[in-house]
Parts: structure tokens; C-alpha cells; sequence
């Protein structure tokens, strides 16, 4: 359907309105014209009906004179006066008056002529009616008497109209003098068709004589017209006189009533001439007007129809113009301009579209800008990276490798240094790795937090793992800022396309894989591998088994003695969890610990530990062999408020004192909430429990820091005590740190004593405790007695560590 045609558009409606409008106009015009002709008509046909009557009534006392001046003639004819003078008993005297009158009467061709003496009593008549002669006599009762009226002018009146036996006759009436008055010739004409053939002669009138016989109803006595429809006009006479409408046959007449006999005294009868003329005769000719008329409307319609539909287009193209232009805009297409058409106000609105489409594209820019771009580092975000390895992907672009790095320990920048530190060190990291690639093709993106992804081309593992090797070589160098050297070192996994995968998704997601990998192995670089996958999905389906291993008692406390390194005596042991899987066998903390810390379920691991912890030491109590344990506390047992209240209800079961435990803390676990750990440390110092900081030195918290810290004792990570023989400059930290530990009052332990020379170097440092494989593995709890007693300190005389020491200076 077109839209001129469619009402709900505006080009229909624009039209429909129009002609509508003129369809008002034209059907009010034609309506008026039309009444107008119908009372224009009304009162030409109301004079021509006056007329009419005026001429009938002529007609009529033009007949009545002619009978007048036949029945005046034959009373003054001698040979008439004769014939009335001779004696009525005469024979044939009857018969020549008869005569007489009968010869008047064909001369004029009356219907009834008759000679009445003075006491009207019939003498003579032409007709032999013996009825229409009583009725006349009847008609000619005393009032009704005629007056001997010679000298007056026969008129209308005089030439009474009398309705006998059916008919109406035209009556005349002469007084015949002998001198004397002797009788009354009376001459009649009966009322037939031609007079009313001379009427419509005359005018255009039918005519149709009427008879009431009732009040209100009236009969047809005479018309030209057929019966049956001059009947149905009668019948619509209206009590009152005037015009009336009528019709008959499917013809359209108007009507008038002529009254023409008042009734004589007594008399019942009522005549009168019922007038009638065509009404659609009368307006025929104004029906070729109208119709001329109505064929202007259509031609006129039919010219405005098009001349709207013209100008709805006019107005509605451009509009649809512009409802075309706003749909490219909701579908996002803000390159097309909007044009403008016009000077009027639609191609205003277009110009208003058109700074819309404008201000669109600039924030849509905007927009994508902030959506895909890091607004700290002004690299690509994930969105954006994704978008272009995507691209990439579908490029020519393969062989290629994305580098996911994780800065190690950047959390703990952030929350001893602040937030606008930690930004600093991202800012710095994202311009020394551009620095780093700007030779060659990559894409470099901050996914976010301290994660940064890296896109190489045309690259393959070896050339990926050459990439990993240059940042971790760029890294050796500390970043200097705000007057500090901050420690770089990043964990990279390593994916690569088409081999691991063809979707940008699951290539990040297995980098990051590979990249988590890396943190946990501390190994620095890992290409991701299918077993990685498996070994994530291993540590979901883990946790499951983690709660039955505590419930259904698959772990194991192994203890790990540490010595005074000065004696030899065994003063302590560390309480370490072994997982004693029955599938799997052994499992070492390391596979278990981290994921129960990430998962919350550490919480309920340590008290386990703890538990069994201090049921070891009353043990060893009991075999006098008491010793104190420390137990491994990780950050979300730090967290915990309730630790204290724990702890102490486990001791007070075993009647054991606070002495019989230390607690062990890494910085890390510290730094993640400093101020609730320190809140919780504080109450646990209070309580009389020893702190001691564990893993020292592989965070960034300084000595200084740790002297805000309740803490008592220090243990110096292994990875400096295993490497201090072979490395000075891990020696001079282990040196240091003894030292300016001392300095702060805390008493410090060496992990990882794995040699004599091990120890005795430490000893001859001034280190009070010592941990390691030298002095025993750790080993199941229930060994640990036995162990104890066949403890025996070993001879350290032998070793020599004189160059080491000296190389100290
Ligand atoms: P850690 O607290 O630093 O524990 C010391 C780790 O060093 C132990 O590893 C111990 O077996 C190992 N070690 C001791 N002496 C030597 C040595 O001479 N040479 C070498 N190379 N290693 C030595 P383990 O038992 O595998 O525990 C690893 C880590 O697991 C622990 O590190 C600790 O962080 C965590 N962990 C173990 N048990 C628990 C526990 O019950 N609770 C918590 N929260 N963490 C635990
Ligand atoms: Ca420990
Ligand atoms: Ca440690």
C-alpha cells in the first residue's frame, strides 16, 4: 500500500485532510444549491398553481356566462313565451316546451335544460332523470330559491356550481316574464374532461375535481390524470389548506386545494379543484446544473487528490529523509553526514541532526578510546589487547606469541608505598617494556593490576622464550624512584598461536595459566602446556578432597628440629603438615597450602596443625623432652579475630602454657591488611606467645618496618642461607641482617642449613638458630622423641670457613 493511501502515515493523512476538507466544502455548496432550487422551484410552482386557480375560475364564468346569456335568450323567445303562455293540460303543449328548450340547448351544447314554474315545480327538462330531477329540487329548496336578478352581471357565483347524481353540473338559472313572471328556465352544463384539458392548455396544471364527503376526505369526481394515481394524490390532501407535496407513481407533485362550492345552507357536499404541477418537472432544468456541478466536484477532487499527494510528499520525503539518517544512527553508523535539503524547518531539523551525528561520533571516539585504552599507562587494556590479538588471529600475522607477565610481590608495593607508588612503578614497567620492544613488531597492553600482556609476531616459542630472557635481564635493574631502588622481577607465561589455541580468549586465559605456573614454581618463565589445564582442574576438584584429608585424617604433623648453634642444643621444632594422599601419596605443602590459603579453607588447616601441635608437645612433655613448636600462620589466620581466643582454648585443653608455641609470620602475610594483622599480632604478643617473621628478605619490607612490629624473632630465608657459601654478596645479607636483627633485639634463625660449613659460618656470625637438612629432615612427629635422644652435636672443628670469612672482609 502506498503511503498516500496509509492513514497512519503522515503522507495519508496530509491527503486524506485535503480532500476531506473539500469533499466539506463541495457536499455544504451542493446541498445549499440543492435546497435553494427546491424552495426557488416551491414558489415558482406556488404562483403558477395561484395562477392556475385564477384561470380555472375563468374558465368556468366564461362557461357560466355563455349559460346565462343562452338561458336569458331563450326565456325572451317568443316563440318560447308562447309555448309556456298556452294551458300546461293542452296537448303537446308539454312537448313543444320540451322542444324549445332542447333546441336551446344543442345550440350551445347544454347538458340539461329545464323550465320550472313559479313554484318550481318541474314543467319540462331535456333528460328524463327522474333522480337528477328530485336532487335538483332538492338543490333548489326554499333558501336555495334563485333571485330574479336580470339587470345584475351573471358571474361565477350565479353559475352555481351543484354536484347531481354524481356529477357536477354548472347551473344557470333565467326567470321567464309574459310579462309577468310565469317560471324559471333553467340551463346547465355538466363539468367534463375539456375544461380541464383547457387548464392544462393554458398552464402546465393537472387538475382533479374533488368531492368531500367527510370532513377531511375527499373522492376524485373528475381528472385527465389515471385514475388510480389521481386517487393517491386525493388522498394526500391535508386537513389544512395551502400547499402541500405529494406524490404518486415515483413522481415528485405539489398540491392546492381551490375551494368551489361553499356549501349551501343544508347542504353537505363540498366541491373544489385539487391543483397539482410536477415538482421534478419544475427543477428539471436546475438537474443538468447539478449535474454539471457534481461532475466539477469529482474533476475537482480528482485535481486536489494529486495536488496533495504532491505536496505530502513534498513535506514527508525530507522527513523520511531524516527518519532514515536517525535509524544509520541507532545502528551505530556515524560516518554518513545528514544532509539538509531545505531552508525551511525540516532542513533545520536536519542540521540539528546533523550536529547530533557529530557530537555522537566525537564521544563514540571518546568512548572507544576509554574503553580499549588503560587510562594510567595509556597502553591498550584487556579490551583493547583482545580486539587486536583477535585481528591478529585473523591475519597473516602467525606464527605468534603473547607474554603474560605478573609483577611479583607488586601488591605489597602498593600497600606499604601507596597507590600513587605503586601507579608510579606501573608507569615505569609499561615504558621500559616499550623501551625494551621498540625495535620490533609488538602490541604491549596492561590487562590491569600489575598484569602486563605482550604480542609478538612471526614469533615462535624459542623466540618467546628469548623475549621472557630480555625482560628478566632488563629487570636486574631496579627501578629508582622518589629517591627509592624498588626490586623488579615478573612471572611470564608464555602462549602461542596457532599451537595453543586459535581464540584470543582461551590464548590469555592459558597465558595466565601458564603465568600463575610461573609465580607458584618461582621459576621466572612457563610455556603453557596442556598439563597445566589438567593440573588447575586437579586443585578445583582438590578442595573437595582437602576437607575429607582433614576430616578423615590423611594429614600427617612432621616436625623439623632447630638447634642453638652455638651449643648444639636442640631448643625448638617447626610444625610442618604432609598430606598423606591415598592416591596420590605424599603430597608436599607446597601443592595444598597456597590453594588452601586462596580458598579460605587455611583456616581450618591451621588449627588442625595447631591442634596436633600442641598435643606433640604434651607429649614430649610428658617424656620431659618438652620443646617449644613453631606453627606456620598465613594471612587469613591473621585476619581471623577470634585467633587468640582459638589458640588459647587449645592450650588450656592440654594445660600448656603460651611458652609451649611460637608463631610463625611471613611479611607477606602482614602486608596484605597491615593494620588488623598488626592488631592481632599485638593481642597474640600480649598473651605471652613469641613472633617470629618468616622468609625474610625475599619481600620488600625493610628492617626499619619490622620495628614497628611486636615480633621477637627473624628467620632468614633459605635462599640466602643456601647460597650464601658460594655468594658474597648473599653472605654480606645474611651478615646484616644478623646484625641490625641483634641491633632491634630479636633473636635470629637460618633455614636451609644444609652444611657444616653452613652452620658453622652462621655460628661464627653470631646466628642463634639454625634449621635445615644438616641438622634433621623434618619427620613425623612420633620420630621426633627418638630423634631427640640420639641427638648428638656434630664436630664442626674440621670445617673451615676462614675464606668465606674473609672474604667478607
Ligand atoms: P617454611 O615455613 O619456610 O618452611 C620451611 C621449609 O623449608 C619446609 O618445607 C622445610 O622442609 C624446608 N627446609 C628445611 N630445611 C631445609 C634445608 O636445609 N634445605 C632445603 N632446601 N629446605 C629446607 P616444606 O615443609 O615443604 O614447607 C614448605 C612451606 O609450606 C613452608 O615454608 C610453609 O610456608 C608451608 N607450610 C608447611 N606446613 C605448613 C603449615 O602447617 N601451615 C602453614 N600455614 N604453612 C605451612
Ligand atoms: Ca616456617
Ligand atoms: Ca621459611
Amino acid at each position: 500500500m502506498p503511503d498516500y493511501l496509509n492513514l497512519r502515515r503522515l503522507e495519508g493523512r496530509i491527503v486524506a485532510l485535503f480532500l476531506a476538507l473539500l469533499l466539506v466544502v463541495q457536499f455544504a455548496s451542493f446541498g445549499l444549491i440543492r435546497s435553494s432550487i427546491a424552495r426557488n422551484a416551491d414558489a415558482s410552482i406556488a404562483s403558477e398553481l395561484k395562477t392556475g386557480e385564477r384561470i380555472f375560475r375563468r374558465l368556468l364564468s366564461q362557461r357560466a356566462d355563455k349559460l346565462h346569456d343562452a338561458a336569458e335568450l331563450l326565456a325572451k323567445d317568443y316563440g318560447f313565451i308562447d309555448a309556456v303562455g298556452l294551458p300546461l293540460a293542452e296537448q303537446g303543449t308539454v312537448e313543444t316546451i320540451k322542444d324549445a328548450l332542447a333546441n336551446q340547448g344543442d345550440r350551445i351544447g347544454a347538458s340539461l335544460v329545464a323550465y320550472f314554474d313559479n313554484d318550481l315545480k318541474l314543467v319540462a327538462a331535456t333528460r328524463d332523470d327522474a333522480a337528477l330531477i328530485s336532487e335538483l329540487q332538492t338543490e333548489l329548496k326554499p333558501g336555495a330559491k334563485p333571485e330574479a336578478k336580470p339587470e345584475a352581471k351573471p358571474d361565477a357565483e350565479t353559475a352555481r356550481l351543484a354536484l347531481l347524481g354524481g356529477q357536477v353540473y354548472q347551473l344557470a338559472w333565467a326567470p321567464v316574464k309574459t310579462p309577468a313572471q310565469v317560471g324559471w328556465i333553467l340551463m346547465g352544463f355538466a363539468l367534463e374532461n375539456v375544461v380541464l384539458q383547457d387548464l392544462q392548455q393554458l398552464s402546465e396544471l393537472q387538475a382533479v375535481l374533488v368531492r368531500q364527503d367527510q370532513p377531511g376526505h375527499w373522492l376524485r369526481l373528475l381528472s385527465l390524470l389515471p385514475a388510480e394515481m389521481a386517487q393517491t394524490l386525493v388522498a394526500q390532501i391535508p386537513a389544512e389548506s395551502g400547499l402541500f407535496a405529494a406524490s404518486a407513481g415515483g413522481e415528485n407533485m405539489r398540491g392546492f386545494l381551490a375551494p368551489l362550492l361553499d356549501p349551501v345552507q343544508g347542504a353537505q357536499q363540498r366541491l373544489g379543484v385539487l391543483l397539482l404541477r410536477s415538482f421534478d418537472e419544475a427543477v428539471a432544468p436546475y438537474r443538468d446544473l447539478q449535474l454539471t456541478l457534481l461532475a466539477l466536484t469529482l474533476i475537482g477532487v480528482a485535481v486536489f487528490a494529486l495536488g496533495s499527494v504532491l505536496m505530502a510528499r513534498r513535506i514527508s520525503g525530507p522527513v523520511k529523509d531524516l527518519a532514515r539518517a536517525a535509524e544509520q544512527l541507532g545502528r551505530g553508523d556515524y560516518q554518513t553526514p545528514v544532509q539538509r535539503a531545505s531552508g525551511d524547518e525540516v532542513g533545520d531539523l536536519a542540521a540539528a541532526f546533523e550536529a547530533m551525528r557529530q557530537g555522537i561520533q566525537a564521544r563514540d571516539a571518546r568512548l572507544n578510546k576509554l574503553a580499549f585504552t588503560d587510562a594510567l599507562t595509556g597502553l591498550p587494556n584487556r579490551s583493547g589487547f583482545s580486539e587486536g590479538l583477535q585481528q591478529r588471529l585473523r591475519g597473516e600475522a602467525q606464527p605468534l606469541a603473547v607474554l603474560l607477565l605478573g609483577l611479583d610481590r607488586f601488591k605489597h608495593v602498593n600497600d606499604v608505598q601507596g597507590h600513587d607508588f605503586g601507579d608510579q612503578l606501573l608507569c615505569a614497567v609499561a615504558a621500559r617494556l616499550q623501551r625494551l620492544f621498540a625495535g620490533r613488531s609488538h602490541t604491549l597492553a596492561r590487562l590491569g593490576g600489575d598484569e602486563f600482556v605482550l604480542l609478538l609476531t612471526q614469533a615462535d616459542e624459542a623466540a618467546a622464550r628469548a623475549a621472557a630472557e630480555q625482560i628478566r635481564k632488563d629487570f636486574e635493574t631496579a627501578v629508582s624512584l622518589q629517591d627509592q631502588m624498588v626490586d623488579l622481577s615478573a612471572s611470564i607465561g608464555i602462549v602461542l598461536a596457532p599451537q595453543h589455541g586459535q581464540e584470543g580468549k582461551q590464548l590469555l586465559s592459558r597465558a595466565a595459566l601458564a603465568m600463575y605456573a610461573a609465580k607458584k614454581r618461582q621459576s621466572g618463565c612457563v610455556v603453557y602446556t596442556a598439563q597445566l589445564d589438567v593440573g588447575s582442574q586437579e586443585s578445583l576438584s582438590l578442595l573437595g578432597d582437602l576437607r575429607r584429608a582433614v576430616e578423615g585424617g590423611q594429614l600427617r604433623l612432621y616436625l623439623q628440629p632447630k638447634v642453638d648453634l652455638q651449643s648444639g642444643r636442640v631448643i625448638s621444632a617447626e610444625a610442618l603438615v604432609r598430606w598423606q594422599h591415598p592416591e596420590r601419596g605424599l603430597v608436599p605443602p607446597m601443592q595444598f597450602i597456597p590453594f588452601a590459603e586462596q580458598t579460605g579453607f587455611i583456616r581450618e588447616l591451621s588449627r588442625w596443625v595447631m591442634a596436633e601441635s600442641v598435643r606433640a608437645w604434651a607429649q614430649l612433655r610428658q617424656q620431659e623432652l618438652a620443646l617449644r613448636i613453631s606453627v606456620n600462620l598465613s594471612t587469613r589466620d591473621l585476619m581471623d579475630i577470634d585467633l587468640p581466643a582459638k589458640i588459647a582454648a587449645l592450650l588450656a585443653a592440654h594445660e600448656a602454657p603460651t611458652e609451649a608455641l611460637c608463631l610463625e609470620i611471613t611479611e607477606s602475610a602482614i602486608m596484605d591488611d597491615p593494620q588488623r594483622a598488626l592488631d592481632t599480632l599485638n593481642e597474640l604478643h600480649a598473651m605471652g606467645f613469641k613472633l617470629s617473621i618468616d622468609d625474610f628478605g625475599t619481600g620488600y619490607s625493610s628492617l626499619a618496618y619490622l620495628k614497628g612490629l611486636p615480633v621477637d624473632e627473624l628467620k632468614i630465608d633459605k635462599s640466602f642461607v643456601l647460597a650464601m657459601e658460594s655468594d658474597v654478596g648473599d653472605a654480606k645479607i645474611v651478615r646484616s641482617t644478623i646484625e641490625l636483627a641483634h641491633n632491634m633485639g630479636l633473636s635470629v634463625v637460618a633455614e636451609g642449613v644444609e652444611t657444616g660449613k653452613a652452620w658453622k659460618m652462621l655460628a661464627e656470625l653470631g646466628c642463634d638458630e639454625g634449621q635445615g637438612y644438616f641438622i634433621a629432615k623434618p619427620m613425623p612427629q612420633e620420630q621426633l622423641a627418638a630423634w631427640l635422644q640420639a641427638w648428638r652435636a656434630p664436630d664442626l672443628s674440621q670445617e673451615s670457613v676462614e675464606t668465606l670469612m674473609g672474604a667478607l672482609g
